[in-house]
């Protein structure tokens, strides 16, 4: 940790990023005095061919001028790249803070060495940094694709269907669970597309084309505010480019699958 470095500092639930944010500057560079010697900083990976830390600080150190970003507007700006790094970043700091203390028997908890574990010393439970999968459904019915949007979406946004794996489950029964309980219609013929780490806070996304094999749609008004069937040439406003449900419903336009 002695040598110069990028640092991925998180204050107050946000991103230090530089002034300057070409895209080879997003983080902050430098010797890990520059940023206050932070106790726990963890190994994020390599980027630029420097090393990559992250910590959480308190507050920004008096040295270094830099910008606060919320993770997700750092999420609409940046490369493929930088939002890896983003993103395991915040994710291996809310396992750190969030494993401070055995979850079996409330003993402060320590760092195994070599892996991303925190083990307790007293039982021998041993806890990783924790990934939640959930899938997403775009279902298809001719030159129609079906799309909803949720009470928490931005006005006008519609996407693609989802929601988290339960325990047992496997992906597929996610998938035929989910459009089931969240517009009432069966579904047939499941193709992966891709899947992309979502860290807000934990969340891998698996998406997946449908065809629609029956049923009227039927929303549940807990979780859906409006589902239709959109023509692919005249669909509503669409998620944000960067998220893979952008992806999966252009995929869907351009090859007709
Ligand atoms: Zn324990």
């Amino acid at each position: 940790m002695s040598e110069l470095s990028y640092w991925l500092l998180r204050v107050d639930n946000q991103l230090v990023t530089s002034l300057d944010k070409t895209d080879r500057n997003v983080f902050p560079c430098g010797f890990v005095s520059d940023f206050g010697n932070p106790e726990k900083a963890l190994f994020v990976g390599t980027w630029q061919g420097l090393p990559c830390y992250a910590a959480e600080l308190d507050s920004l150190p008096e040295k270094i001028s830099g910008e606060m970003m919320p993770v997700r507007s750092l999420f609409s700006l940046a490369g493929a790249e930088v939002i890896y790094l983003a993103g395991r970043a915040i994710q291996l700091l809310d396992w750190q803070k969030n494993h401070q203390y055995c979850g079996r028997c409330s003993t402060p908890t320590e760092v195994k060495i070599g892996e991303l574990c925190k083990l307790c010393p007293a039982c021998g439970l041993a806890c990783y940094p924790r990934i939640s999968p959930a899938v997403m459904v775009l279902i298809s019915r001719g030159n129609e694709l079906l799309l909803a949007r949720g009470p928490h979406f931005k006005p006008g946004v519609f996407s693609a269907l989802a929601g988290f794996v339960e325990a047992g489950e496997t992906l597929e029964q996610c998938a035929h669970r989910e459009v089931q309980e969240e517009v009432g219609i069966e579904i047939s013929n499941l193709r992966y597309f891709g899947s992309q780490s979502w860290p807000f806070p934990n969340s891998l996304m698996v998406a997946f084309f449908a065809d629609y094999a029956g049923g009227e749609i039927n929303p549940d008004p807990k979780e859906i505010e409006a589902a239709n069937w959109f023509l692919r040439n005249a669909l509503p406003m669409l998620p944000e480019t960067v998220s893979i449900a952008r992806q999966l419903i252009e995929a869907a336009c351009r090859s007709k699958v």
